[in-house]
């Protein structure tokens, strides 16, 4: 039986795994990006990683392997375009590198569009053909599936949701706008805000607070760190609404490292995007978690491969 290895390589970690045609993940290594170490440096965590897959899966045939880049990338060449989360990987053509020194055929997409294919392949979205995924991480992702396919513009930058207005005078972004969505509802944000507050605050708040950290007090029932989800989901819902009325989907599922603190702010973001949406566009979408959990990228370039390969 054959099978393929699935990477999904982010600003901070590295996920790799063996994934097969059903939908399931039989070994995986994670490990840190190490994205101080250097582009080559990253590289050599890469090829490490899918030797050790390598020994691992016995009996099988390894049929090609899918990548999901934090960046924007030139599909069809396998150039990342812009990756401000992995210095030095600007203009880089990784797939010309990789088939150097693997034998195998290899696939290369954005990491939040093979996240929107797994989830759409065998997670919260895989009765759906028209979805879109939002991850909500150190940055925030998109991928837009439309009649089943990916959405990945002229230029392979489609689906920049982080990086939609909100805030028209707003805070400077990475990007080189103002007051993206990526600076008020993104796990940074959170904790940027967070601390912004603190001068004014009885509330004791450590320079080197994370988002979890921040989710717990909320969850706790500090009203402060709750009012900071509540300013988080206003965001969100105003995101989510301009997606709606552009694109009129069937649901929008939340993935990345703040998903798992959807109850926080998923229900209150939902309200937001009803009220600012077209009426029968806004009531009829479903705003659920993502189904896969740390598997999802893995799943999702796997998925890539596969449907590369013409497999699936
Ligand atoms: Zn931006």
């Amino acid at each position: 039986m054959d099978y393929v290895i699935g990477i999904d390589l982010g600003g901070t970690n590295l996920k790799v795994g063996a994934v097969l045609a059903h939908g399931e993940v039989i070994f995986r290594k994670h490990m840190p990006s190490g994205v101080e170490e250097g582009r080559d440096g990253t590289i050599k965590r890469l090829l490490y990683a899918i030797e050790e897959v390598r020994f691992h899966v016995k009996g099988k045939r390894l049929a090609g392997i899918g990548i999901g880049i934090a960046g924007a990338i030139s599909m069809k060449k396998g150039i990342v375009v812009q990756a401000p989360n992995l210095p030095g990987w600007e203009d880089f053509n990784i797939k010309e590198e990789l088939s150097k020194k693997l034998q195998w055929p290899f696939f290369v997409d954005n990491d939040a569009n093979v996240f929107a294919l797994g989830e759409g392949w065998c997670g919260a979205a895989r009765h759906n053909n028209n979805f879109i995924c939002i991850t909500l991480g150190t940055g925030i992702g998109g991928g837009i599936v439309l009649n089943g396919e990916l959405w990945h513009g002229i230029d392979g930058t489609a689906g920049e949701i982080g990086h939609i207005i909100v805030e028209p005078e707003g805070i400077p972004c990475n990007c080189g706008g103002n007051g993206c969505l990526e600076m008020y509802a993104s796990a940074k944000a959170l904790v940027r805000i967070a601390k912004e507050g603190k001068s004014n605050k009885a509330e004791k708040i450590a320079d080197d607070i994370t988002a979890d950290e921040i989710a717990k007090l909320a969850r706790a029932g500090v009203p402060y760190f709750k009012q900071i989800f509540l300013s988080q989901a206003r965001y969100l819902g105003i995101g989510m609404a301009d997606l709606v009325n552009i694109l009129n989907i069937e649901m929008i599922v939340i993935g990345g490292g703040l998903s798992k603190s959807c109850d926080l702010f998923l229900d209150a973001a939902r309200d937001v995007m009803v009220r600012r949406s077209f009426k029968i566009a806004g009531e009829r979408v479903k705003v659920l978690p993502a189904e896969l959990g740390g598997d999802g990228g893995i799943l999702g370039s796997g998925f890539l491969a596969f449907k590369g390969l013409g497999l699936l």
